[in-house]
């Protein structure tokens, strides 16, 4: 069984370029966001795949140097974070293989969630493991096919796979990408014009991915559709019958950039229109709007507009934060926090202050952050979130917790004002977030706030299992 879940992370690919891996890299940098523990990327010549992934952010880990060894027209790159343990090198992606049907490479972004009978299967049948990962499931189901040609091997063991997955493959000639039937992560695709008119064709988990590389955004690789970048051009295909489209409703609340399309929409209008609607449904009297920066700020701003509060930047985030410093010997109160945020008092002081942020998850970077804003002299603290309360785990690469752990599964809303000790607080409604997102055929997943899960759990337990093991 796969204890770790692909949670959280960023892929791109090119074809077709002189520069590929550094195109890769760019790509990734600007996916830094999805995913920080680890990052990689693979380029093909043509006849050998070439691999280098790490620990740490894209930036540290591709220096010229490494970027020098990574020769070729064709890459895929990944950037994931994971609250795995030790063995995290292990399962940072991308996989490469030599197998019958060539050299091929993959990354992932979602979570496949028949991954562990799929894999007891393949153990069962002989196949050996590496990592806990699920996605190297898929590279031994692609072994295994008696399809004689690498796409007809991979439409074979996609047709297995359950769950969510936006997947970029990497062969010795081409780039072959495809996209879970119900759509949960976002793919798009995009193009850039080289000289002498040829064509490098691009995928990315979001299109802040293209606008650095001066790429083309043409739009998404559709749910249930495989996309081939080859020698001879590009071409298209549905690879698994329709199903209903569930795309995650988190990506424009909170996980992409507001500068991004996502699922063929802007994020940052689908943020503001979420602030918007939260001043109709949940007007305060007060002096300031201030949002938890960055994720509240888009959503801070349409409320604040919305109700003709001053907006106001009260709390600042520092951004150089990494992922290790020196922690004081003597514990200082809300240190965490602290080190990620700071009150600007006068714009607090004597105020009645509305609090934008995207969501609760546990409650207690909340309480802190209201605290904090109450400390540095505020008279009300109104806490507005711009999403409904998180209820149920996700099961489709979200990393969200366990339901134990997850404060609106076991408390009411007024339990939670009580827990983060707000003056009040005010969710968004389920159907304004679907008017948000414009989301009028139902094309979303709202499975974290209804807990009605787009596919069969029947696996359910062993998932749960899982998220509770990872604490
Ligand atoms: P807490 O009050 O401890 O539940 O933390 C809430 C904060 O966590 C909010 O500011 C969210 O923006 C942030 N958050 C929500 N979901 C995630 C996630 N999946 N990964 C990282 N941060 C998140």
């Amino acid at each position: 069984m796969p204890d770790k879940f692909h949670d959280e992370c960023g892929v791109v690919a090119i074809y077709g370029h002189p520069e590929a891996s550094n195109l890769s890299y760019l790509g990734l940098y600007a996916l830094q966001h999805r995913g920080q523990e680890s990052a990689g990327i693979c380029s093909s010549d043509g006849r050998q795949i070439h691999c280098h992934k790490s620990m740490g952010h894209v930036a540290e880990i591709f220096t010229p140097e490494v970027l020098g060894r990574l020769p070729g027209d064709h890459a895929i790159g990944h950037t994931r974070y994971s609250t795995a343990g030790d063995t995290v090198l292990l399962n940072a992606q991308p996989f490469s293989v030599a197998c019958n049907k060539g050299k091929i490479a993959v990354a992932h972004n979602g979570n496949i969630i028949n991954a562990g009978e799929l894999r007891r299967e393949l153990e069962r049948e002989g196949s050996i493991f590496q990592g806990s990962s699920d996605t190297e499931v898929i590279l031994h189901l692609v072994a295994r096919s008696r399809e004689r040609t690498l796409v007809g091997a991979l439409r074979e063991a996609l047709l297995q796979l359950e769950g969510a997955f936006s997947l970029v493959f990497l062969a010795e000639d081409r780039i072959i990408v495809a996209r879970d039937p119900h759509g949960f992560r976002p793919l798009a695709f995009g193009q850039m014009e080289l000289s002498g008119g040829r064509i490098c064709y691009v995928f990315a988990s979001e299109t802040c991915a293209f606008d650095l590389i001066n790429a083309v955004y043409l739009g998404e690789v559709e749910p249930g559709e495989m996309m081939i970048a080859g020698p001879e051009g590009i071409t298209r295909e549905r690879y698994a019958p329709i199903r209903d489209h569930a795309h995650c409703v988190f990506e424009h609340v909170y996980f992409s950039r507001p500068d991004s399309i996502v699922f063929g929409r802007s994020v940052e209008e689908s943020r503001e229109l979420m602030g918007r609607l939260l001043a109709r449904e949940h007007p305060v009297d007060a002096d300031v709007v201030v949002p938890v920066p960055d994720s509240g700020v888009a959503a801070a701003l349409g409320y604040a507009a919305e109700a003709d509060i001053p907006f106001r930047q009260a709390l600042i985030r520092n951004h150089y934060v990494g992922r290790t410093f020196i922690e004081p010997s003597q514990a200082i109160r809300d240190f965490g926090v602290k080190l990620k945020l700071n009150p600007v008092r006068h714009l607090l002081e004597g105020k009645r202050v509305i609090l934008v942020d995207d969501s609760v998850v546990r409650g207690t970077t909340s309480r802190k952050i209201v605290r904090m804003v109450r400390n540095a002299g505020a008279r009300e603290v109104h806490l507005r979130i711009s999403c409904p309360p998180t209820k149920s785990p996700c099961f489709y690469g979200v990393d969200t917790p366990s339901v134990g752990e997850l404060i609106a599964a076991n408390n009411s809303v007024e339990e939670i004002r009580r827990f983060v000790e707000a003056d009040s607080l005010g969710y968004l409604s389920l159907s304004a977030l679907r008017d948000a997102v414009n989301d009028s055929r139902q094309d979303y997943c709202y499975a974290c706030y209804t807990g009605n899960y787009p596919t069969d759990l029947i696996h359910i337990e062993e998932l749960m299992a899982a998220k509770d093991r990872r604490g």
